[in-house]
């Protein structure tokens, strides 16, 4: 047995990354980035408008107004050549390219037009009239202007290795004119269920028969995960039925999830099994309820056709809020490093201006047994007669002036999928003892 943040570090231990694949960029949402991106040109790449104004050179605007001869109009998408001249000003709508010379943009807002009279004669010179326009100053130097590459430079790193693609990565990939982008490969994960008393949905429940939840539950928890799942035929408490399907997911998949048959029961058949299909123990049992007898090994394989290949092999007791939380605090962490999300990084620091943010790109330490947990407070008083750590569910109360306190929901144990899903996240009591109304506790969310 084995405390549940050791557990946790072995787990971190054994998983590695898988190697990585080109994906293009419709299917690179939350994928990882294998490597880091820079720029291939500056952006914005021209110096631009970001109002609709007047451009003009700020040093004939230092008074509160000045008259411009308005000698072109501008928009965005069309390129034109123009150098500005004395009190001269260009007309000109958000994100189109600045004339040269410009170095301010009064926004329209601020312009008076004059509007040419209908009887005033034609310029002597024959040249076209043109219009005028009164501009409220002072204008300084770089008003309402986005100077070309301010935002960031050419050859720039702009996303480090490791981070997951969002929404908002997948606009700068498209800003970077990126079509495809080096990630990694999403884990392939069996999901088996076993139990003799275990009845596949669509079929109906016999004396002493169950439906299969947790293979559906799993499957959904996978999803949630981003990675590749196959749900396996459900198999009973059976030796060589359980070997054969066991043995037949350990080369083919990179994480093989067991559900039942862990424990101590004459029936808890999948210890044996395991260790006769050569998976290497690493633990097995938990100090925490629900879902002490959570075994956990790796495969590796050494057959020439499949070198190097590793199966991360979790037992979860077959209760569904055991599986449930075996898989938040374990499983999930194990894919997070298994899709190329770092697994600790080196040096917590916390430069929110850097684009190498270890906080943001490690999202183990945000876990709930992480170093910045989620936190919430209980609204009242409860007593753990438990000495064991324990997950128990919860609601939040959304209470306007206090947004972070908790109820915890009536349960009836490991077997109780109700209230889990009624549930919005389980709270931590660490030890037996009084947690008076207001105490902290650890979360785990969803
Ligand atoms: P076990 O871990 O095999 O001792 O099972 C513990 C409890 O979980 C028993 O009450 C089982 O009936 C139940 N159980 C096991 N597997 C499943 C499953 N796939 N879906 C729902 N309940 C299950
Ligand atoms: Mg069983």
């Amino acid at each position: 047995m084995v405390e549940m943040h050791t557990a946790l570090q072995h787990v971190l231990a054994a998983a590695r990354p898988i190697p990585g694949e080109t994906c293009s960029l419709d299917q690179a949402l939350h994928r990882i980035l294998r490597s880091e991106i820079s720029a291939p040109h500056d952006t914005p790449p021209f110096t631009k408008s970001t109002v609709d104004g007047y451009a003009i050179r700020s040093e004939d605007l230092t008074g509160p107004v000045a008259t411009f001869d308005v000698v072109d109009q501008w928009v965005a998408g069309h390129r034109r050549v123009r150098r500005l001249g004395d009190h001269e000003a260009v007309r000109i709508m958000t994100g189109a390219e600045l004339p040269d010379g410009a170095t301010a943009v009064v926004m329209q807002e601020d312009a008076t037009p004059i509007v040419a009279s209908q009887s005033a004669p034609p310029p002597e010179d024959g040249s076209p009239t043109h219009e005028q326009v009164v501009l409220k100053g002072p204008a300084r130097n770089g008003l309402n202007i986005l100077p070309q590459g301010s935002i960031y430079r050419r050859h720039e790193i702009v996303l480090p290795a490791q981070r997951s693609v969002a929404a908002a990565e997948i606009g700068l990939l498209a800003e970077l004119g990126s079509t495809h982008v080096d990630v990694y490969r999403r884990p392939r994960v069996a999901i088996l269920p076993t139990g003799d008393e275990l009845v596949d949905l669509g079929t109906g429940l016999g004396p002493g028969k169950i439906y299969n939840s947790n293979g559906p539950m799993l499957d959904a928890l996978c999803q949630e995960s981003g990675v590749i799942t196959e749900l396996l035929a459900t198999v009973g408490d059976e030796p060589s039925r359980l070997q054969e399907a066991v043995q037949g997911s350990l080369s083919q998949f990179d994480v093989l999830i067991v559900s039942g048959g862990v424990s101590v029961g004459i029936k808890d058949l999948v210890p044996q099994t395991f260790a006769q299909c050569g998976v290497s123990r690493v633990f097995h049992g938990v100090h925490m309820k629900p879902g002490k007898p959570l075994w956990f090994g790796v495969f590796e394989s050494s057959t020439r056709s499949t070198d190097g290949h590793r199966c991360l092999v979790f037992g979860l007791p077959g209760n569904p809020t055991s599986v449930f939380v075996g898989f938040q605090l374990f499983v999930r962490a194990a894919l997070y490093v298994l899709r190329g999300l770092p697994a600790r990084s080196s040096e917590p620091q916390n430069d929110p201006l850097s684009s190498h943010d270890p906080v943001r790109n490690d999202p183990l330490r945000r876990h709930p047994l992480g170093d910045i947990p989620d936190m919430a407070r209980l609204v009242a008083d409860h007593e753990q007669i438990i000495d064991r750590p324990t997950w128990l569910p919860f609601r939040w109360l959304y209470a306007p002036q206090a947004p972070d306190l908790v109820a915890l929901l009536p349960t009836q144990g490991s077997a109780d999928l109700l209230s889990l899903s009624r549930a919005d996240g389980l709270a931590l009591f660490p030890t037996r003892g009084h947690y008076p109304a207001g105490s902290k506790v650890r979360i785990l969310r969803w």
